[in-house]
């Protein structure tokens, strides 16, 4: 039994996959505090629960989570336990066992590749489109995590063919500006409809909006098609993947599936281009379904 456990901000996600490939066991704690000693007790008595349920449990466990990495920021507005922590080794001593770590795009990828849209595609890449934007990469069902574990990062690369007022004013939370995550994120979106209205709405009310013919809100959407189409269109050139994942709430937006795809004829290598543009399964426990995966099968 291998077990995934998914930091979901305020709530943590547990799932356990049998060796036969099936999910047999899910669980979920929400998090009291923001404080490391509260989330390091509320893995444990998932990982207690899980036991009970099927006591043979591997002893190596994965974890997905936003923040956390040596090395690299955590976001601002997501868990402050996070920012400066060294979440593995954290978990490793609090557990007692070998912890497997990865960002939520690459526990995403490792979903689709095993039981989604891209379970018969050769190389795949998703995108999670949610508070923030990550990444990650799959070839033949396994996660490809690169030298330094980051492949996959496209939250913190450039817009691809900005337009130059797209240049202007997008500090990241990484401490640079004008990536993707000043875009693409939630919060982007909700910003760029704010700018324009002095009025903040939040994806859903944007999209209702646009419905009943709003022109900002319609406008305001029609860029985002455009900038998606950029990104997967740059991801396109580099991977040249059998199927690109789009998961997160944005990912939510159905127009996207069908507004996207026209806009690469403009900036692809090639005139008949093979990939496909899939929505991410949407279930809660996916995240962590994901990250289990990477519990029984070691990233290249
Ligand atoms: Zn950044």
């Amino acid at each position: 039994m291998y077990l995934g456990l998914s930091i979901e901000n305020s709530v943590i996600n547990a799932a356990l996959l049998n060796d036969g490939g099936d999910f047999v066991w899910q669980d979920s704690h929400s998090l009291d505090h923001d404080i490391m000693s509260n989330l390091l007790e509320i893995c444990g008595a998932l990982v207690v629960n899980a036991t009970k349920a099927h006591p043979d449990l591997s002893e190596s466990i994965a974890v997905s989570a936003q923040g956390g990495f040596v090395g690299q920021p955590s976001p601002p507005d997501g868990l402050k336990c996070l920012a400066g922590a060294d979440l593995r080794a954290n978990l490793q001593a609090s557990l007692g066992r070998s912890v497997a770590l990865a960002s939520p795009g690459q526990a995403l990828s490792l979903y689709e590749s095993r039981f989604g849209a891209a379970k018969d595609s050769a190389v795949a890449c998703a995108l999670y489109l949610d508070n923030h934007v990550f990444g990650g990469v799959t070839f033949g069902q396994k996660l490809w995590r690169g030298a330094n574990g980051i492949v996959g990062a496209w939250g913190h690369t450039p817009l691809a063919w900005p337009v130059p007022h797209e240049l202007d004013e997008r500090d990241c939370w990484c401490g640079r500006s004008g990536c993707l995550d000043c875009f693409l994120s939630l919060g982007g979106l909700e910003t760029e409809y704010q700018n324009i209205t002095q009025t903040r709405l939040d994806i859903k009310a944007i999209a209702v909006a646009a419905d009943a013919n709003d022109l900002v809100a319609s406008s305001v959407l029609q860029v985002l098609d455009d900038r998606i189409g950029r990104t997967t269109a740059m991801i396109i050139n580099m991977f040249d993947p059998d199927v690109i994942i789009l998961g997160g709430r944005l990912a939510g937006l159905d127009r996207l599936y069908q507004n996207v795809p026209r806009k690469w004829p403009g900036y692809l290598l090639v005139e008949r281009n093979e990939t496909k543009l899939q929505k991410a399964n949407q279930d809660t426990f996916t995240l962590a379904k994901g990250i289990a995966c990477l519990a029984i099968d070691p990233a290249i």
